[in-house]
């Protein structure tokens, strides 16, 4: 029988994300797909910095440049278009990640281009081929699929919001309390776009509206449907034309498929079942009002790619998956709780409802976004969990001088103890001088900061005792040098 270190079922955009990432990594990956094109009606729209980070990583930064377009800001307002809260970016803006704050796409558009990269990286996609279930032992699992049994040391189920693995694995979905019916839909403009290139949520009383500008000539729309509206009615041509018709008609532009999609918030209640692995819209799904339904998906693709492949090397025991459902499911916790929270906002800020929610859940409010509170992580320095910042040096991406796997920055090398130096060496971690004033603020003056493959910091230490136990920590709980 075939045998693959992974094979990926679902060949969405996490599907196609973890496998570009981990054969990326040198990992043989087999991905299976029902359908042989990409999913055409209208979903994710913007990616933040930290996606952006993950796919300049993978060398793909001038392909993505070429397929997104940079956003203004994002906004409040009231019915007649006021701004309540928000928040504006200049242009050319390079956020603390080293990338634009967000910029938008058209998701069928990122697609092709995963899947041409995930081949390029020698994954190998098999579309139009269906998974009917998988079983496992204590060595590996066996797929099967319309072409035959596989065989995989590991699964990722990225097989979307109905997930049929999930469900044949028993793993409930925990349900985070929002259901509302919205019609989505996207305008090819003709010409200029006569809108802001601000993301917009209209707290209307009469019918909240999300309004977003897209990449190329694409602009979204977003409805709420009100009690008795169906989506066979909602979705009509003309209807479409009539909700919106204040800020354009039918002469402004191409219609693309309009749909009526329910907004969830749910949670997997594990993301890992022994050998198989959760991602994507399989192991949660959000309102769309952070755009962070993807992002958290391709969230998963990181946090397992380097994982997975540390452990194939035998560099890390099998102890290091566990971090994995341990990472990321409070963290997706925390994203769709703020994902609900917006969405609550805005009913409450149109007047709908009072349902308590502080502005601070707003664009521009200042709530803190979700960051790693569990897993490889050590201490409890504020930026312990978050993304290291990535400054843009001579040019160049900062990323780039730390390699693919974890890295040590240090003001002075000197500092690190040979034996700390030793059991990072097992898995070629990259040491890094900085000098002053590259990351003032995070790198301790006589201290080190542990940075993770996926870029999260993973500790800050103040000398070579904290680097010491810091390391011994974490070594500990990945079975590094075992
Ligand atoms: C209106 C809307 C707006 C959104 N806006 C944003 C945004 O701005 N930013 C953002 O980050 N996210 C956004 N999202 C969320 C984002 O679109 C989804 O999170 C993302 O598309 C999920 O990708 P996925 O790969 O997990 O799942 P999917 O894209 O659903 O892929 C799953 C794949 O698995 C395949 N499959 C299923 N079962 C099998 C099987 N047995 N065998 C083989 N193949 C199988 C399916 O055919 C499918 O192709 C939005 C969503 C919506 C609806």
């Amino acid at each position: 029988m075939n045998s693959v270190d992974v094979a990926i079922i679902g060949g969405g955009p996490v599907g196609v994300a973890a496998a570009l990432l981990l054969a990326d990594r040198g990992c043989s990956v087999r991905l299976f797909e029902r359908a042989t094109g990409v999913y055409d009606l209208p979903r994710a729209v913007g990616m933040d910095a930290e996606i952006q980070r993950v796919f300049q990583n993978a060398g793909l930064v001038d392909r993505l440049r070429s397929l997104t377009t940079p956003i203004d800001g994002a906004e409040f307002v009231d019915a007649e278009g006021t701004r309540i809260v928000g928040g504006d970016i200049a242009p050319g803006t390079v956020g603390p990640l080293g990338h634009h704050p967000t910029v938008m796409y058209h998701q069928p558009w990122l697609e092709a281009m995963l899947r041409d990269a995930a081949v390029m990286a020698g994954a190998e996609l098999h579309l139009g081929v269906e998974v009917f279930g998988v079983g496992q032992d204590d060595d590996g699992v066996t797929v099967e699929t319309g072409d035959g049994d596989v065989r995989a040391r590991w699964v990722v189920a990225a097989d979307g919001a109905g997930s049929p693995i999930r469900k044949a694995l028993g793993v409930a979905f925990i349900d985070q309390g929002f259901d509302q019916d919205w019609l989505v839909f996207d305008v090819a403009l003709n010409g200029p776009d006569p809108m802001p290139r601000l993301a917009q949520q209209i707290c209307d009383p009469a019918r909240p509206v999300t309004v977003v500008p897209g990449h190329a000539n694409f602009r979204r729309w977003e409805l709420q449907l009100q009690p008795g509206e169906s989506a066979e009615e909602m979705t009509k041509p003309d209807r479409v034309w009539e909700l919106i018709g204040r800020w354009l008609g039918p002469d402004d532009g191409e219609l693309s498929r309009a749909v009526v999609y329910r907004f969830h918030a749910t949670v997997a209640e594990r993301m890992r079942v022994g050998r198989v692995f959760l991602a994507g819209d399989a192991a949660h799904q959000m309102p769309p009002f952070l755009g962070q339904g993807l992002c958290s998906g391709i969230r998963d693709a990181a946090n397992l790619a380097w994982k997975l492949d540390l452990v194939r090397r035998g560099l890390a025991s099998e102890r290091l998956l566990d971090s994995y459902d341990e990472e990321r499911r409070p963290h997706a916790v925390d994203m769709v709780a703020h994902a609900v929270e917006t969405g609550r906002l805005i009913d409450q800020l149109a007047g709908r409802i009072d349902s308590g929610v502080g502005i601070e859940a707003a664009y521009g409010g200042g709530r803190e976004f979700p960051y790693l509170r569990h897993g490889l992580v050590h201490g409890d320095h504020p930026r312990v969990g978050k993304q290291m910042p990535q400054p843009i040096v001579d040019g160049r991406f900062f990323d780039d001088r730390l390699g693919h796997g974890f890295a040590l920055l240090v003001r002075d090398r000197s500092m690190i103890p040979e034996t700390v130096e030793r059991l990072w060496s097992t898995v070629d971690a990259a040491i890094v001088e900085v000098a002053p004033p590259l990351f003032d603020g995070l790198l301790p003056p006589r201290g080190a900061v542990i940075v993770r493959p996926d870029r999260y910091v993973a500790a800050v230490v103040d000398d070579a005792d904290g680097l010491t136990s810091a390391t011994e920590a974490l070594a500990a709980r990945m079975g590094l040098g075992a």
